[in-house]
């Protein structure tokens, strides 16, 4: 369902996110688990798009067999990095044909096995440009929905380590949304302040396009510094370290304290009238589960303002 279509039948709209596994066997339990997920009645699922070539393919087989054997709504994410424009558009004429609705336009980052990678080589330098293409490709009308593909961009509450100077981050975000995106999802947050203040900011810049909240429950210390490494910049609130830190090491103590604080972001943000909530769920469902039911939801559509 377009992109457009979702936020008009939710108020809220929740969503999960996972990475596409590297074997088979992986690929099948992930399959499994995503199934499993359908109960909660997600508004859609978004699923990563790597650097290396094989993983993308990956991406491409787990959209299209959600799209094609789920009631679930799959969005690949897709980026700018080591592409052409051919390349791009075939992509995207592949998932139109598979009927998928939506697109996530990012920039991606550089792999990190190809140092000294050469970003001038890629057809498009930044996502902003990679939406345009899009835009064009939905007026080609190739698409079965004759609006063609939504398109999300991502937002970063805290800021992009890439432009330390927050007035012109703003600049190029309002020019992803200038050049067609139809919603912004943002990268993961541990204090909402920082998510309101960004609503507030977007607002001042005429960036007017629904803005959904990426919330990722800490499952694991493990988790956690993958997420410091993955997520550059995202800042780690003292309150948050504390409570982690007096879990001792205990698994299933950090866990609950992740799930607890993804609880109460959750709570305070359906509370802020948040357009939709983004679940990077590390492909593991449980502290997703745990807080549907702490916040007292069934699924995506049981919110009301
Ligand atoms: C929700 C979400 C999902 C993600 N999924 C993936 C994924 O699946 N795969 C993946 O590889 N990565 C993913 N990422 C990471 C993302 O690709 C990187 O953080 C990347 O560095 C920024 O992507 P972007 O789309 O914001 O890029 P851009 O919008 O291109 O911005 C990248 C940087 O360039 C700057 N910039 C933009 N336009 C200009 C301009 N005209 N001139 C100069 N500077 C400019 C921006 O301010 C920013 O600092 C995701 C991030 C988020 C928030």
């Amino acid at each position: 369902m377009h992109i457009n279509d979702i936020f008009a039948r939710s108020p809220t709209t929740f969503s999960f996110e996972f990475f596409p596994p590297k074997t088979a066997e992986t690929s099948e339990a992930l399959y499994e688990h995503i199934i499993h997920l359908a109960t909660l009645k997600p508004s859609f699922v978004s699923v990563t798009y790597g650097a290396g070539g094989s993983t993308r393919d990956l991406t491409h087989n787990l959209v299209v067999r959600l799209k094609t054997t789920s009631n679930l709504d799959p969005t690949p994410h897709l980026t700018c990095v080591c592409h052409s424009e051919a390349e791009i558009t075939q992509i995207l004429e592949r998932y139109a044909t598979a009927g998928v609705s939506n697109i996530l336009a990012l920039g991606g980052d550089p792999p990190r096995d190809l140092k000294g990678y050469d970003r001038s080589k890629d057809a498009f330098q930044h996502a902003a440009d990679l939406v345009a293409h899009v835009r064009k490709f939905n007026d080609r009308r190739v698409h079965p929905d004759g609006r063609g593909f939504g398109i999300g961009v991502a937002g970063f509450p805290e800021g992009h380590p890439a432009t330390p100077n927050r007035l012109v981050e703003m600049d190029h975000l309002k020019a992803k949304v200038d050049a067609g995106a139809d919603y912004i999802c943002t990268q993961l947050f541990f204090d909402n302040r920082d998510f309101y203040d960004f609503r507030e900011r977007c607002e001042l810049a005429g960036v007017r396009v629904p803005i959904i909240a990426g919330i990722m429950p800490i499952t694991s210390g493990q988790n956690l510094r993958r997420m410091a490494d993955l997520a550059a910049g995202a800042r780690f609130p003292a309150a948050l370290l504390r409570s982690i830190e007096r879990c001792n090491d205990d698994a299933e103590a950090i866990r609950r304290v992740g799930a607890h604080w993804a609880t109460e972001q959750c709570r305070g943000l359906l509370d802020h009238h948040v357009r939709g909530i983004h679940f990077y769920t590390l492909n593991r469902s449980d502290a997703t589960r745990q807080i549907y039911q702490s916040l007292g939801l069934r699924d995506s559509e049981a919110v009301r303002r």
